[in-house]
């Protein structure tokens, strides 16, 4: 329904403190909370205000966190979509959909607009080798169209998540459109320590546990595995009925997580 596609929500409590790591990204995006926050500081130098940024990276790396942060640090009202959700959806509705989504952020402008896997809508036109996606493409257009239409005077900023920039159609990354990019790469060790510290603050915590060993132990996790994680352990020590989470717990629970991600990179690898 619809209103699962487009929530508008006036009050995003997310904020910069949810995200950890990503101390670059962060420090782009502040000009861009800035920008929602005081638009007219810029209007009156005379400068545009850029309307769409992509932010990239793999997945769970925090993208659509990093997005809501930006509404929550912002205090302005936050619509999404998924690329995802036009994926065989019938003539017309894909493109009514982006229409009304637009409608909407610019009835309550400032405001962001957040298009999740956007690569399922603006894959390059070019490069479908499948039998041509009409519904794709008009649905890409009518993007096209509502980027490209709304005046400056409007401040809604378009950020849209990809973990495949390089297939992109070009005309989403001309200037006055996502002309922008953003890398939300993986943490390296001390991001994993921020990640995890985060996500302890939830449990109640045994006192040998160490975020600092917890990263040390998870190399090349994400942000999402690093949450999986802190659930499967807190979900570990109920199990043993215990009254906190043990650093057993977490052991258990990361070699739980690397199991799952083996069996999906070899569910992957022999495509890739
Ligand atoms: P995908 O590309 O798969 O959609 P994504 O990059 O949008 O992923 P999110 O959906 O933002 O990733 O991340 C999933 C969850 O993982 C978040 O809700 C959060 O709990 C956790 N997480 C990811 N990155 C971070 C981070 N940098 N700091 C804190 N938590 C994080």
């Amino acid at each position: 329904s619809k209103a699962q596609l487009i929530d508008g929500k006036d009050q995003i409590n997310v904020t910069f403190d949810d995200v950890a790591g990503l101390d670059e990204a962060k420090e782009e995006v502040m000009e861009v909370v800035d920008f929602l926050k005081n638009p007219e500081k810029y209007k009156k130098l005379g400068a545009k205000i850029p309307k769409g940024v992509l932010l990239t990276g793999p997945p769970g790396t925090g993208k659509t966190l990093m997005a809501k942060a930006m509404a929550g640090e912002a205090g302005v009202p936050f619509f999404s979509i998924s690329g995802s959700d036009f994926v065989e959806m019938f003539v017309g509705v894909g493109a009514a959909r982006v229409r009304d989504l637009f409608k909407n952020g610019r009835e309550k402008a400032p405001c962001i607009i957040f298009i999740d896997e956007i690569e399922a809508i603006g894959r390059s036109r070019s490069m479908s080798k499948t039998q041509t996606n009409d519904e794709r493409e008009n649905t890409l257009n009518q993007l096209l169209v509502e980027m490209d239409g709304f005046s400056s005077d409007k401040t809604v900023i378009i950020l849209a998540a990809t973990n495949r920039p390089d297939l992109l159609d070009s005309a989403l990354l001309r200037p006055g459109r996502f002309d922008r990019q953003i890398l939300i790469d993986k943490p390296d060790l001390n991001g994993r320590e921020e990640i995890f510290k985060v996500h302890l603050k939830k449990l109640t915590l045994g006192t040998d546990v160490d975020a600092k060993k917890l990263a040390l132990q998870t190399p090349g996790f994400a942000g999402a595995e690093i949450a999986n994680v802190c659930n499967e352990a807190a979900l570990h020590a109920a199990r043993k009925k215990k009254e906190q989470v043990e650093m057993e717990d977490f052991n258990s629970a990361i070699d739980r997580v690397v199991g799952g991600l083996e069996k999906k990179n070899k569910l992957i690898s022999p495509r890739e």
